[in-house]
């Protein structure tokens, strides 16, 4: 028989003391190279150990979901009343309360199961990223793919998703908060620590569900899944949180203030009735039964938590996953939306189109990233080398240098996949810097060969560069830095430029300034590039201060063009009333042109992070709304603004990335992160994640918010008036004595069959045609406003006559009271049906032929329930 137990490798290769091991045991403990798992390993690992995935969620039991639905005054209410019918004799009554019972508590663990599917469904459209190389190829793969070995590459604001063993590390910080309870970020090193080392003291490895606070490293995955330390703790990562939203909860302090208040009155009545008026006992119990069961609005719950759930799914097919449900709320109320440039209202399809060195203006030609186009200088002629790659060549021209820049001081990188269309994996700008290389005629692999990174301080935006140091090939040891970034920040850091003639010479500030402005102009985005020879070695430890006296190169300029759909989502958000303000890393110049053309700001210039920071938060409170773009910003500025924007009561949506954006997101309403390029600190800090990145999925968003909150309010709207209706009825009946014009089972069946029925409907109603044409609705206007009150009075008083008028009508024309009442409750029933397709509209004619024709839904529901009507009045 063969045996399934693992074999001793196997079970104990997750459990060995990696934080005292060095790189190389821990690499070939695991046999891990630097060039990652093959595929045929990963699929090996993948059977031994199972999917990365954390299942700490416990399911509970049946009885306990069960007895959570029973735990409700309503129930208790109907319990009691049933069991007091049952003993006064009236069994059916006591057999129709009881069904209801059981009706609404499955009906309540149907929508339970139904709301936590979808939160399920969400969370895994939330289920982290990991960047991994494997078989020599960076790939980025869902974290629960991750096996042990696997060499990964971490970076600012990732979530680590396994318990890693450090190989290289540049500035690394973790946040290992939720593992230790330790606030302040740990550096992280790669020698090896004691065995006795606590957790929080071991340099060299990091820990699932930590958070990356900087810098970057490269790791092995050494646990993965239930073995990692937090797997052993038990505690869930990155989950969707199922609060309640502020209307759900205001509803049910309402509906429980109701119940209380309709047990009171009905106390009061049945004494008055029995004490006063002498009815018999059993006689104004049932009365007084009547009315509670008729006042109690028992679907109302259930049907607000479907609307919303209904919405969320909605905002979810829409792009908008859904992290906090009150945002599904809030987002009705929108007024201003915060929005990143890059990637959110551009494609982030970036490619070079000029690049500019000391006396040579090239033009680039091709779109995307496959290397096809080419790079003419301003004579026309073709510029095309073959750089050897000897990167102390000192009769290089300044394009060759150049080129070297965007080859070597790069993480991303670029393949080809089956169908030979070029893949990017890594930041955009990168990409594009990797494809103009290409196009200049470099040999990437030979390149990054020749000339390997021995240290790097990584792009953040808070500083706008990113430096690399090399090796040279020369035998004195000499070292060469590259360096990337913001052009102006480049320039600040540069003592001098590299002249057409391939010598050291004076920098020439204006001339620079000048060309930035003209490639800012045409909307792109500009990069700068530097560099710096080096007598003696660089290492991560002294590269941070070498970053200085540069020699400047030159500049590119790249496009990233507006989206379309943004475009048209900024002209949806004018006429909705919501502003749109635009906060970007990115140039002044640059970001003002692509906000004209997306319709942002009127023109007007943009505000710069620079002068953000002389403001006083009374001086930017003051400018706030009459400014739109905002460039040159960073994570500080964002939440400044928003409590500028929070302080004249606006409700503010912002979007954002990095772990830095995390406060702003906080800060703000609504946070928005990016599902595509942000990072785990901003998605764990945001309500809304957007799976596209897409402006206009927030615009969506928006509007299903609005729809949601519409439709909330016209359930309210109508259900309300049918238990008015109904109990103003029997509390007429009981004070003036006379017989009940409908019985309480009858009530319990129009109550719970055909007004959920109905009004389960509005729960689906599509957005109303003028919903992004009307201003954003006033956060604190109270749901049950005046009008709705007086609504809600109006129509129950309706429902009442119209009640006592057929009943007493039917007596008249001698029918029994069995007949008079099926005929009121015939009654009721139709006029719900007229008056849900009056409550379907809360801002415009109900009376329209599309309106009078209803959805599919209106069609089948109203249908149902004259069928049902039809059973109950006919069927013995
Ligand atoms: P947004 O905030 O709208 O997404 P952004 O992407 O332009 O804007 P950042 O990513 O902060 O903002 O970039 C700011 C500037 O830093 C850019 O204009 C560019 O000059 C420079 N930059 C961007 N990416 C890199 C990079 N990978 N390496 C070096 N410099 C970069």
């Amino acid at each position: 028989m063969k045996s399934t137990k693992p074999t001793s490798h196997e079970s104990n290769a997750q459990d060995k003391p990696w934080h005292t091991f060095n790189t190389q045991t821990v690499m070939s403990e695991l046999q891990a190279t630097p060039s990652g798992l093959t595929q045929d390993q990963v699929a090996e690992r993948q059977q031994t150990y199972g999917k990365n995935i954390y299942e700490v969620q416990e399911h509970s039991s049946f009885l306990k979901r069960l007895a959570a639905q029973v735990h409700n005054l309503l129930i208790y209410v109907l319990l009691v009343t049933s069991l007091i019918t049952l003993l006064i004799g009236h069994y059916l009554d006591a057999a129709v309360i009881s069904a209801v019972v059981i009706l609404n508590v499955f009906i309540g663990l149907y929508q339970e199961g139904k709301a936590e599917k979808s939160l399920l469904a969400i969370k895994k459209m939330l289920s982290p990223k990991a960047q991994v190389r494997r078989a020599g190829q960076l790939q980025t793969v869902d974290a629960t793919e991750l096996v042990p070995g696997d060499l990964i590459l971490v970076a600012s604001g990732d979530n680590l998703a396994a318990d890693v063993r450090f190989i290289s590390a540049v500035n690394l910080q973790i946040d290992e908060s939720a593992l230790t309870g330790e606030s302040v970020p740990v550096s992280k090193t790669t020698s090896p620590v004691d065995k006795e080392a606590a957790l929080g003291d071991r340099f060299c490895m990091g820990y699932a569900g930590t958070l990356v606070s900087q810098g970057q490293g490269r790791a092995i995955v050494v646990r993965t899944a239930m073995r990692t330390e937090m797997g052993r703790i038990g505690r869930m990562l990155g989950s969707v949180e199922s609060t309640q939203t502020p209307l759900v909860q205001t509803m049910a302090v309402f509906s429980r203030w109701l119940t209380f208040a309709i047990l009171t009155f009905a106390a009061l009545l049945f004494g008055y009735g029995y004490g006063l008026i002498g009815l018999s006992a059993v006689e104004t119990f049932m009365a007084v039964v009547g009315l509670a069961v008729a006042a109690i609005p028992e679907g109302l719950p259930a049907i607000l938590t479907i609307t919303l759930a209904i919405g969320v799914q909605r905002m979810a097919s829409r792009r908008a996953v859904i992290r906090r449900l009150p945002a599904v709320e809030t987002l009705g109320a929108v007024t201003v939306i915060c929005s990143d440039k890059t990637g959110t209202l551009t494609r982030n399809e970036m490619t070079v189109q000029a690049v500019i060195t000391a006396g040579n203006a090239l033009s680039v030609s091709g779109t995307g990233y496959a290397p096809a186009g080419e790079a003419t200088d301003d004579q026309e002629a073709l510029v095309h080398f073959n750089f050897t790659g000897n990167i102390q060549d000192h009769t290089a021209q300044p394009i060759e240098l150049l080129a070297l820049v965007c080859a070597l001081c790069n993480d991303s990188s670029l393949s080809q996949d089956k169908a030979g269309l070029w893949q990017l994996s890594g930041d955009p700008t990168e990409g594009a810097m990797l494809t103009l290389a290409m196009k200049l005629g470099i040999d990437l692999p030979s390149i990054h060969e020749a000339s390997p990174r021995v240290a790097a301080v990584p792009f953040e935006s808070d500083h706008r560069y990113m430096a690399t140091a090399h090796a040279c090939s020369d035998a004195n040891g000499s070292h060469i830095i590259l360096v990337k970034g913001a052009p102006e920040k480049l320039i600040t850091m540069a003592a001098n430029q590299y002249g057409a003639d391939a010598t050291d010479a004076a920098l020439e500030a204006e001339y620079w300034h000048q060309a930035i402005e003209t490639q800012a102009k045409l909307g792109r985005r500009v990069l700068g590039f530097a560099f710096k020879r080096m007598p003696g070695a660089v290492t991560q430890e002294n590269i941070g201060q070498e970053v200085k006296d540069l020699t400047f190169l030159g500049i590119a300029g790249i496009i990233d063009p507006p989206r379309q759909e943004a475009i048209e989502s900024v002209d949806m958000c004018r006429k909705a009333g919501i502003r749109v303000k635009m906060i970007t890393g990115d140039h002044a110049i640059t970001a003002t042109a692509i906000a004209n053309e997306l319709g942002i700001g009127d023109g007007k210039s943009a505000l710069i992070g620079a002068e953000i920071e002389k403001m006083s938060d009374q001086q930017l409170k003051d400018v706030v709304q009459s400014i739109d773009v905002f460039a040159r910003a960073s994570p500080e500025h964002k939440i400044r603004l928003v409590k500028a924007l929070q302080a004249h009561q606006e409700v503010v949506a912002m979007t954002g990335d990095g772990v830095n954006d995390a406060p702003a997101l906080k800060q703000a309403d609504i946070g928005i992160a990016m599902g595509l390029k942000g990072t785990e600190a901003a998605k764990q800090a945001a309500e809304i994640v957007l799976a596209d990145d897409n402006f206009a999925s927030i615009v969506s968003a928006v509007e299903e918010g609005r729809t949601v909150y519409d439709n909330l309010k016209k359930t309210i709207a109508f259900l309300l008036p049918i238990n008015g209706g109904e109990s103003m009825a029997i509390a007429a009946a009981i004070l003036l004595g006379a017989s009940l014009p409908i019985t309480p089972l009858q009530i319990l069946w129009v109550n719970m069959v055909s007004a959920v029925g109905l009004a389960m409907v509005l729960a689906f109603e599509p957005p109303e045609p003028d919903i992004m044409n009307r201003m954003p609705r006033d956060r604190h206007e109270p749901l049950l406003s005046r009008f709705l009150m007086w609504r809600i009075l109006f129509v129950s008083g309706l429902f009442l006559i119209g009640i006592f008028g057929v009943y007493h009508a039917t007596l008249a024309q001698g029918g029994s009271i069995h007949e008079a009442r099926t005929m009121a409750v015939n009654a009721l029933v139709s006029m719900e049906v007229f008056y849900l397709f009056s409550v379907r509209y809360l801002k415009s004619k109900s009376f329209t032929w599309v309106g009078v024709k209803g959805t599919p839904r209106v069609l089948v529901a109203v249908g149902s329930v004259i069928l049902l009507q039809i059973g109950f009045t006919y069927l013995p």
